[in-house]
């Protein structure tokens, strides 16, 4: 419940060969919190995003989540204790349409999957579900198109649908406007607020767009060389002295 402690990263490090990516780092997330982490190139977010996601095991540290120790889970096992990450457009695909692709994670969650081309033709009950997937990312109109047909940022929102077939209670979205234009940007800060606020979903986002960042996080990590250099409310992180030097070195 809300006020409760969903993700907690504890001092976590991650080395590649002698290089450290990643120094010490501790997070501690409440459900229902919008998070943020940012950083200046190179700063460490993906290694990070990595690491929290199940891609890499950190050499040291513990990331507990629901009270339960996830240390080197793979990611197949995190969704399934409710841990989700965007998909990269590569996991679509181009040969269903929108509302099928929706309809995957649906059918595999409900435990169809051994029949799962029967099914995504055929299920209706799981195609009621993807529609109103759908209808919340703004896609409705779209269902019946090929993904190959969309444009990249309906792609983008379309990993956003298929991320909340799975029903996570945290999502992990890695960079969710890089590449946008400003209109696919605005909406997609839009779609990500309201999803905050109706879902119940606890996300947490790396970005480089500080006006992205200002706009939509309630809780603000900075990265810088591998540390985290600063943590608070946007306010605050607009405001500090270390933070606006760490970007206007790193520029
Ligand atoms: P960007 O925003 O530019 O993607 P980032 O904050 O996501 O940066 P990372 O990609 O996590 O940063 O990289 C952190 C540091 O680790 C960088 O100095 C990078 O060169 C280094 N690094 C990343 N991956 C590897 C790897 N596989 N082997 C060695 N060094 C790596």
């Amino acid at each position: 419940s809300r006020g409760e402690i969903l993700l907690q990263v504890n001092g976590v490090s991650h080395r590649y060969g002698d290089f450290v990516a990643l120094q010490d780092v501790n997070i501690k997330i409440p459900w229902g919190q919008l998070t943020a982490l940012i950083g200046p190139n190179g700063a460490g977010k993906t290694t990070f995003y990595n690491v929290v996601s199940g891609k890499f095991r950190p050499t040291s540290g513990r990331i507990i989540f629901k009270n339960k120790d996830i240390t080197g889970y793979p990611p197949h096992r995190l969704f399934r204790m409710g841990l989700a990450r965007s998909f990269q457009i590569t996991n679509t695909f181009g040969n269903l349409t929108v509302l099928e692709n929706v309809m995957v994670p649906i059918i595999l969650r409900n435990g169809k999957g051994f029949r799962i081309w029967s099914s995504v033709k055929k299920d209706r009950y799981s195609r009621d579900e993807a529609l109103g997937i759908l209808e919340l990312v703004g896609l409705e109109e779209l269902s019946r198109k090929f993904v190959r047909e969309l444009s990249y940022g309906d792609r983008r929102l379309l990993e956003i649908a298929i991320v909340l077939a799975g029903k996570p209670d945290m999502v992990l979205l890695d960079e969710p406007t890089a590449g946008m234009t400003p209109e696919e940007t605005d909406k997609t800060i839009n779609l990500i607020k309201h999803l905050a606020n109706t879902t119940g979903i606890t996300f947490f986002l790396t970005e480089h767009d500080m006006k992205v960042v200002f706009s939509v996080a309630e809780y603000i990590y900075v990265l810088h060389q591998g540390r985290l250099l600063a943590q608070g409310k946007p306010l605050e992180i607009r405001e500090n002295e270390q933070v606006k030097e760490a970007y206007l070195g790193g520029a």
